[in-house]
């Protein structure tokens, strides 16, 4: 079978002790059967303490949220005290992602990561093929509106990542390809009609986003305190874009194939646009960002958003009935926040 994934993905180390956002921290770490087994024959001082900090399946965390096998250091125990082959399933992955559909894997690696996100958008988006072993892991699926959503997700990206044209019409392109695709898969079209004007509509969505569960304590505190420097804040910098096109041909690439399962490809194309204005709003309210702070505030969002199921799924369902989320506001919103307002362009 076809192996596709971004060309960076390969270059994906994972920073361990010198990662400032660990994810074996404030993380429900659940353990594979798989790996379940193999610790219930771990001898010894270490297989004592092993299953000592399991409980219903999961790492017991520690009260600050550590998983009990991350050191001082910042480095796993299990990794050094038994092999990477020894980790559970979750811990060898993270922060990778698959996705199957027939004879096509594809995959790539996370934004929530603080190393992923830096890969992600310091190099041009490029996708590469290879010949792996067959895997059966696909769902039920029309071959044809696969075709068709294929067609348009390499619009899709074609548009985000082609530096001649203007990421305004880029976005609003990857909109209007998702929603003649949205027509052809027959689910009625959104009900929600234009917003009273981008100002209060950007407001509704910081508003909006300041409702989601939270992940980390600190986030909600920080998206509030962006949404009342917005009005003040400064025009958002020519040199941000670049990042901005590739962290927009991220989630293209990640979600719109998924609507091959759920028939959401607007949902998809929207999440895709939604996240790059919002975060496009955060590079704003914090001034001069450096390529660490621009990469540290996409992992942020990142984690907060998609990286919670719950949020994902009150979002794409928002988008279908909120005016703020309707296709004409995001345009107005792009058209604002990525045409003749971007500084030095
Ligand atoms: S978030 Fe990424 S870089 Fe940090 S510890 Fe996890 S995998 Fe490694």
């Amino acid at each position: 079978m076809i192996y596709r994934t971004p060309g960076y993905c390969r270059d994906f180390r994972c920073i361990a002790g010198n990662c400032k956002d660990s994810c074996c921290k404030g993380w429900e770490i659940d353990i594979d059967d798989a790996a379940a087994r193999r610790y219930a024959e771990v001898k010894g001082e270490f297989g004592e303490r092993l299953r000592n900090s399991i409980r219903d399946g999961s790492f017991v965390l520690t009260e600050d949220e550590r998983c009990p096998f991350l050191n001082e250091k910042g480095l796993c125990d299990i990794y050094t005290e038994l092999g990477k082959e020894s980790l559970c399933h979750i811990c060898a992955e993270h922060p990778r992602y698959f996705e199957w559909f027939g004879t096509v894997k594809e995959g790539g690696t996370g934004l929530c990561c603080e190393a992923s996100a830096q890969l992600i958008l310091s190099r041009p988006f490029v996708l590469c093929e290879e010949e792996i072993p067959f895997e059966e892991a696909a769902g039920d699926y029309d071959d044809e509106l696969f075709s068709l959503l294929l067609e348009a997700r390499t619009a899709m990206l074609d548009a985000v990542c082609n530096d001649d044209m203007p990421f305004s019409e880029a976005l609003c392109s990857v909109l209007d390809i998702a929603a003649n695709a949205q027509k052809y898969i027959d689910i009625p079209m959104t009900g929600n009609t234009a917003a009273a004007g981008c100002r209060e509509a950007m407001a509704a969505i910081f508003r909006c986003f300041s409702e989601l569960e939270p992940i980390d304590e600190n986030w909600i505190p920080y998206v509030r305190g962006c949404a009342e420097k917005l009005h003040g804040a400064p025009a958002l910098k020519a040199g941000y874009i670049p990042y901005l096109r590739r962290i927009a041909a991220y989630f293209l690439f990640r979600y719109v194939m998924k609507s091959v399962y759920d028939g959401n490809v607007l949902g998809y194309a929207e999440l895709a646009a939604v996240s790059v204005l919002f975060i496009a709003q955060l590079y704003r309210c914090r001034g001069e960002c450096s390529f660490e702070d621009c990469a540290g505030i996409a992992k942020d969002y990142s984690k907060e958003t998609e990286y919670c199921e719950e949020n994902t799924e009150k979002l794409l369902e928002l988008f279908g009935t909120e005016d703020f989320f309707s296709v004409n506001t995001l345009k107005a919103l792009i058209a604002e926040s990525f045409g003749e307002n971007v500084d030095g362009i």
